[in-house]
């Protein structure tokens, strides 16, 4: 008998992660599948299962009824049918906040008992959400969790300052989400005291190397082109990312919002990147000083006289400078004037 690979889990909120979110309401001629949203399970449902896991303490407000909301997951199931995505389960919490009931978010006990009796692994199962409260669901039953920026999650990264530290990632939308859990591929990630050696085994190959370095703390559709550009300039293409620490010291304590380890692999996760390693330096200059790059990139914002030229020049490089696509930056995001849901895609 072939053996079959059991799939892993994947628990994910309802509003505003699948579906537009009206606040404590049920109501069908109101249902919207968010942007993107199918794209994303869809690079998923090999791997994972579904389950929907949402609190709808509106029932105990009196502000929607349980047949309502079993009416919405009808038709949800029935939308998401017609796209080939299934959910395996649908659960809710009817309570209000006060009542501590085990059902509600972020109480793991109704996706622990699922688990044990489904024969699920919890440490490889991951929660999809825009709340603080999905993010915890995910920690409390010993698992991972992706804060997605979509319905209330630029709020909630806001108000709750400390939110995307207990996240392993924050995406900008569930389709970055799933291409950061369906593409990652670490072995193009290579610690800083390597990079030299690697750098020269491939100068001595031949190859062109071209190098970036930034925080891409956020990635947005607008870096997409940035990357292409720059690997159009040579033959493999080295982007460096700021550690922690460094982001902090310039940006402040808020950022960076993805730890490196996060931005590292969300970076992989592009056809145009070689290798990605890291550099704690104010600047990237003894970074370039060990890889000598044939070109690096920079954004227009610093120029040809940046800091880094004078090095990269000395080891017979140049500088390219590319400018900044328009309308796409997490600033942006981060103030509500950048829809999530555009902000991430697959073109
Ligand atoms: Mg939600
Ligand atoms: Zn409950």
């Amino acid at each position: 008998m072939m053996s079959h690979l059991k799939k892993d889990l994947l628990v994910l909120d309802r509003d505003g992660t699948l579906i537009q979110d009206y606040p404590y309401e049920n109501k069908v001629e109101n249902f919207r599948i968010l942007r993107l949203v199918v794209e994303g399970l869809k690079l998923l449902k090999d791997r994972f299962d579904f389950i929907i896991h949402t609190n709808q303490s509106g029932i105990a407000r009196g502000k929607s009824s349980l047949k309502e909301l079993q009416e919405m997951h009808l038709h949800l199931e029935k939308e998401f049918l017609k796209e080939d995505i299934a959910f395996l389960k649908i659960f809710f919490c009817p309570h209000a906040t006060t009542e501590n009931c085990i059902c509600r978010k972020p109480s793991p006990e109704l996706v622990r008992v699922y688990a044990k009796e489904q024969g699920y692994e919890l440490s490889k199962a991951w929660v999809f959400g825009d709340r603080g409260t999905d993010v915890d669901l995910g920690k409390n039953f010993g698992g991972n969790s992706a804060l997605l920026l979509t319905g209330f999650g630029v709020q909630e990264l806001n108000q709750d300052p400390g939110v995307h530290r207990r996240a392993d990632f924050v995406a900008a939308n569930l389709f970055q989400a799933a291409t950061f859990l369906r593409k990652r591929k670490l072995q193009k990630i290579v610690p800083r005291n390597e990079i030299g050696k690697l750098a020269a085994d491939l100068r001595q190959q031949g190859k062109k190397i071209v190098t970036l370095n930034g925080s891409f703390d956020l990635m947005h559709f607008g870096h997409r082109s940035i990357l292409k550009e720059a690997k159009a300039q040579g033959d493999v293409f080295i982007v460096a990312l700021n550690t922690d620490e460094s982001i902090r010291g310039n940006k402040g304590p808020a950022r960076p919002i993805n730890s490196l380890q996060a931005r590292q692999q969300m970076m992989s996760t592009y056809d145009e990147v070689d290798f990605i390693t890291d550099f704690s330096e104010p600047t990237p200059v003894q970074l370039l000083e060990e890889i000598k790059p044939a070109v690096h990139v920079n954004g227009s914002e610093y120029g040809e006289n940046c800091v880094e030229a004078p090095t990269v020049k000395k080891h017979g490089g140049r500088i390219h400078i590319f400018n900044l696509v328009e309308g796409f930056s997490t600033s942006k995001m981060l103030a509500g004037e950048l829809n999530p849901e555009d902000a991430f895609r697959n073109s």
